[in-house]
């Protein structure tokens, strides 16, 4: 069934995954800087395209974090583990989400627990 992926193969998907998104952040950063500079006139129409490069900015940061802290994970043998239970993340799991710290089972509660947290119900 589910065949086992080495971490070494996500390993070098992670750090060409690491490259784009510091491509991407460079990119990102360079068109907010031309911006500013540029234009700053009446009813800016550009505000919009900044707020969404600023989303995307943040998004990708937030990418970036993840995937460096799954390579950190890697180098302490640490990678695919889980880190709530400890038990081994399933295959499928990580190949379709590199960057996972949580097994099925204990993302599905974490999630369970943080909806309830946002409707009020935890302390
Ligand atoms: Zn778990």
């Amino acid at each position: 069934m589910a065949k086992y992926t080495s971490p070494e193969s996500h390993r070098s998907r992670l750090e060409a995954e690491r490259a784009d998104l510091l491509e991407e952040i460079e990119r990102l950063r360079s068109l907010l800087k031309t911006d500013t500079d540029a234009s700053t006139q009446e009813g800016d129409p550009d505000i919009y395209e900044r707020e969404k490069t600023m989303a995307f900015l943040e998004q990708a940061q937030a990418r970036l974090d993840a995937v460096e802290r799954a390579l950190r994970l890697i180098e302490q043998g640490q990678y695919g583990l889980c880190e709530r239970c400890g038990q081994p993340i399933e295959p499928e799991r990580l190949e379709a989400l590199l960057d996972a710290t949580l097994c099925m089972k204990c993302q599905s509660e974490v999630e369970r627990l943080s909806a309830r947290a946002r409707r009020g119900l935890l302390p």
